[in-house]
């Protein structure tokens, strides 16, 4: 999980937000037999790709990359079960992989809120530990913990995928410790890129290389 920052507000939104809004909270609450544009009016071309925009095409809980997948998930921050007057609120949409969307499902406890990466003041680090290829809860913080268990962090296939990452940053970072000049030059410039906040599992490898005392920009 990293900071993430809202784009601007997709023109479709800006047309049919209240209306749509409306349309969903009339079906709801007369228990109408909604039709499938009516059910998924967040899917909307433009609303997918200024997600895909602004998360990079990962996940914005567990930062997988989901673009290769076939059924991509736009998740509400807080779930449309909870509150269906944010169905198509655009700071409440965000993208996210299937699994994280599932895990996650209808969580919501109104008291603790689960980790949400708009949010201003946001950090990642200071509710998550990043420990080689696993993420551990900050121990004593309820909201750390109940994000880590919703989202299920440390699935093995996500270890996995962490793991193979780091597998490939740490050859490069061999090869910068070893090496002198401009080589060497070129080799950090390509590290800094491993963490960047396009690059899949950003927050794992940015803490990898800072343990492994490599100079963080
Ligand atoms: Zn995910």
């Amino acid at each position: 999980m990293i900071k993430l920052q809202k784009e601007k507000v997709p023109n479709i939104l800006l047309k049919n937000e209240l209306k749509w809004t409306n349309e969903y909270l009339n079906i709801i609450s007369n228990k109408l037999t909604a039709t499938k544009t009516q059910k998924e009016r967040y899917k909307h071309k433009q609303i997918k790709d200024a997600l895909l925009r602004e998360t990079s095409g990962k996940c914005a809980y567990c930062e997988s990359e989901v673009r290769s997948v076939t059924w991509e998930h736009i998740d509400h921050i807080i779930p449309k079960s909870i509150k269906p007057e944010l169905y198509v609120k655009w700071d409440n949409l965000t993208f996210s992989c299937p699994k994280c969307n599932i895990n996650k499902s209808d969580n919501y406890i109104k008291d603790i809120p689960l980790l949400n990466p708009y949010e201003v003041d946001f950090e990642a680090i200071n509710y998550l530990r990043f420990a080689g290829p696993t993420i551990m809860p900050i121990i004593d913080n309820a909201r750390s913990r109940l994000s880590y268990i919703a989202f299920d962090l440390n699935r093995i296939d996500l270890v996995e995928k962490r793991q193979n990452r780091i597998i490939e940053v740490d050859k490069l970072l061999q090869e910068w410790s070893s090496t002198i000049g401009v080589k060497k030059t070129v080799i950090e410039k390509e590290l800094h890129d491993t963490y960047s906040s396009k690059q899949e599992f950003s927050a794992t490898i940015k803490e990898y290389l800072r343990v492994n005392g490599f100079p963080i920009l």
